[in-house]
C-alpha cells in the first residue's frame, strides 16, 4: 500500500454489488472512488414494471452520488472502465472522450453483466434486452407503440401483427415481462381504443427450455398454469433462429421451423459478463467461462491478487446464481476483507454464500416463492414479493411513490407512466448508426481525447 494517505479503494460498478461494497466501507480509514458508467444504482428487477408503464424510471434507479452523498470517504465518478492494469494497479475509466486513470490499493470490480444473445447479435435491432433504463423505455415505447400502429391499420393481418408481442426466456424476467404485457392488454388498455380490441393481442413467451422458471422446481409447472389461466401462450422447446423486423423464427424440437408474425419482440434470454472479466482472467490466469464469467479464488479474489476483489454476476463460484443476493453479500464481503487488511487482521478465507430465496411474479396477487425447502404460490407469494422488493427499493422517497404507483395498477387498472417518446424508441438505433463520434462531438464531451487526466499521481499509462 501506498505511503502517507489512506489506502485507496477503488469499486467498479454502482449496481447491487458495487453500491452495497461501498456502503460497507463507510466507516472505514480508507478513500473510496466509485467508478460507474451511469450516474445511477440500478434495481434490475423492477426494469419490467419501467417498460410496462408501473414505474418510473426515478423509482428504480436513484441518483448513486446522493445516495452516497453523507458517506464523507467516497467520491463518485462516471465513466466507463475500459482498461484494468494489474501490474500497475490502475483503473482506465472515460466518458464522451475524457480519459481518467485511478490508482488503487485494493480494487472491487462489479461490472455486472449485459445481454447476450448467444452470438447473434443481430437480433438486438429487432429484439431489444432488457438491462438498462433505456432498454426499459425503448420497450414501453415499443410496446404502447404497437396498440397505437394497430388502431390506425387496416390489413387485419397486419393489426394481428401489430398485436402479437413474443417474449423471449422464460426465467423469471421473461415470466414477469409477459405477465404484465397480458395485464396491460387486457385490463389497462380494454376500453381506450376505438378501433381495435386490445383485450385480444396475443402474447407469446417462448423458451427452448422444457420448463417455465426452470430452476424452481415443481413451481415452474404451477406458474406454467397460471400464465395460461391469464391468456399467455406458452411455447416451451422452441429455439430462435432468426429474428427481423416482421417477427421471429422458431425451430422446434421435431426440428419443424415456423415463423410467428409480431411487431413486438422482447429478448430475456441470456447473459453475457462484462468484458472486464475476460481481461482480468488475461492478465491474472483465471479462467473464464463462455459466459464472460471469471472463476475467482473461494474469497473473491484473484490469483496471486489478493488486492483484486470480483463480485456479483462477473463471477463463477461454486455455480452461483446471478442474482442480487449474491451481488449484496459479495460486495459485503470484499469490502469486510479490505477493512480486515486495514486492521491488521486477517481476512476470511471463503465467500459463503446465504440463500434467501428465489421468487417471480406472474400476475396482479400472483406469485412464486421458493425460500429453502417451502415453495409457496399465488397471493401469499405475491404479498411476499412485494415486501422483499420494497425493502430493497433504496430510498424512503421511492419507496413512497412506488406503493402509489403499485396501487394504482394493482388495485386499479391504470398505469402512472404511459409516455414515449420518439427519442426512446429510436435513440439506441440512431446513435449505433451515427457512431460513437457522434456523441462526443454534439454532446460537449472533449473531441481529442488528448492525454488521459492522471490521478495516480505519476504520469499517466
Ligand atoms: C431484468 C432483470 C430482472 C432481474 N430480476 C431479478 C430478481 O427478481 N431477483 C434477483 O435476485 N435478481 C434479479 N436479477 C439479477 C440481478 O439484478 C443481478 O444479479 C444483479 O444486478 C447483479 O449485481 P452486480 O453488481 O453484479 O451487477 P449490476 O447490478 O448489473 O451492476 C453493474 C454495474 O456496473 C456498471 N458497469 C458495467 N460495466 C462497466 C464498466 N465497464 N465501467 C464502469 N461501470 C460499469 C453498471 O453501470 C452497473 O452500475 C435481474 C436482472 C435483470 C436484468
Amino acid at each position: 500500500m501506498h505511503t502517507g494517505q489512506r489506502p485507496r479503494v477503488v469499486i467498479v460498478g454502482s449496481g447491487f454489488g458495487g453500491l452495497f461494497a461501498a456502503q460497507r466501507l463507510r466507516k472505514a480509514p480508507v478513500d473510496v472512488t466509485l467508478v460507474a458508467k451511469t450516474t445511477h444504482h440500478l434495481f434490475q428487477p423492477l426494469l419490467y414494471q419501467v417498460a410496462t408503464g408501473i414505474l418510473s424510471p426515478g423509482e428504480i434507479a436513484p441518483a448513486t452520488r446522493e445516495i452516497l452523498r453523507n458517506q464523507e470517504n467516497t467520491r463518485v465518478v462516471l465513466g466507463e472502465v475500459t482498461d484494468v492494469d494489474l501490474e500497475a494497479r490502475t483503473v482506465t475509466s472515460t466518458v464522451l472522450g475524457r480519459t481518467t486513470v485511478h490508482a488503487y490499493d485494493e480494487l472491487i470490480v462489479a461490472a455486472g453483466a449485459g445481454q447476450s444473445y448467444f452470438g447473434n447479435d443481430h437480433f438486438a435491432e429487432f429484439a431489444p434486452g432488457m438491462k438498462s433504463i433505456d432498454d426499459a423505455l425503448e420497450l414501453r415505447g415499443r410496446i404502447f407503440g404497437a396498440f397505437e400502429l394497430a388502431e390506425l391499420a387496416t390489413d387485419p393481418a397486419e393489426i394481428d401483427r401489430l398485436l402479437t408481442f413474443v417474449v423471449v426466456g422464460a426465467g423469471p424476467t421473461g415470466v414477469e415481462m409477459a405477465g404484465q404485457i397480458a395485464e396491460l392488454a387486457r385490463r389497462t388498455l380494454q376500453r381506450d381504443f376505438t378501433t381495435i380490441d386490445p383485450t385480444s393481442a396475443r402474447v407469446i413467451l417462448l423458451d427452448a427450455a422444457p420448463q417455465v422458471l426452470p430452476p424452481f422446481g415443481s413451481l415452474g409447472q404451477k406458474a406454467h398454469k397460471r400464465l395460461n389461466e391469464i391468456g399467455i401462450e406458452v411455447q416451451l422447446g422452441a429455439m430462435v433462429t432468426d429474428v427481423d423486423i416482421d417477427g421471429i423464427v422458431v425451430k422446434d424440437g421435431d426440428g419443424h421451423q415456423r415463423r410467428i408474425h409480431a411487431a413486438t419482440k422482447i429478448w430475456a434470454a441470456g447473459v453475457q459478463a462484462s468484458p472486464l472479466g475476460t481481461q482480468l482472467g488475461e492478465q491474472s490466469g483465471a479462467a473464464v467461462d463462455r459466459a464472460g464469467r471469471i472463476s475467482v479464488q473461494p474469497d473473491l479474489t484473484l490469483p496471486c491478487h489478493p488486492e483484486v476483489h470480483v463480485v456479483g454476476d462477473m463471477i463463477s463460484l461454486n455455480r452461483l446464481p446471478g442474482v442480487a443476493q449474491v451481488a449484496i453479500q459479495g460486495g459485503r464481503f470484499a469490502a469486510d476483507a479490505i477493512k480486515a487488511r486495514v486492521a491488521g487482521r486477517a481476512t476470511a478465507p471463503e465467500f459463503r454464500y446465504h440463500d434467501k430465496g428465489s421468487m417471480a411474479t406472474i400476475s396482479r396477487f400472483s406469485a412464486v416463492a421458493q425460500i429453502g425447502k417451502i415453495k409457496l404460490s399465488g397471493f401469499i407469494a405475491w404479498m411476499m414479493w412485494l415486501v422483499v422488493h420494497l425493502a430493497y427499493i433504496v430510498g424512503f422517497r421511492s419507496r413512497v411513490t412506488t406503493v402509489l404507483h403499485w396501487m394504482v395498477s394493482f388495485l386499479g387498472r391504470g398505469r402512472s407512466e404511459r409516455v414515449a417518446t420518439q427519442q426512446q424508441v429510436y435513440g439506441r438505433l440512431a446513435l449505433e448508426e451515427l457512431g460513437p463520434d457522434f456523441e462526443v462531438s454534439k454532446t460537449g464531451g472533449q473531441r481529442h481525447s488528448g492525454q488521459p487526466v492522471d490521478v495516480t499521481g505519476r504520469q499517466s499509462a
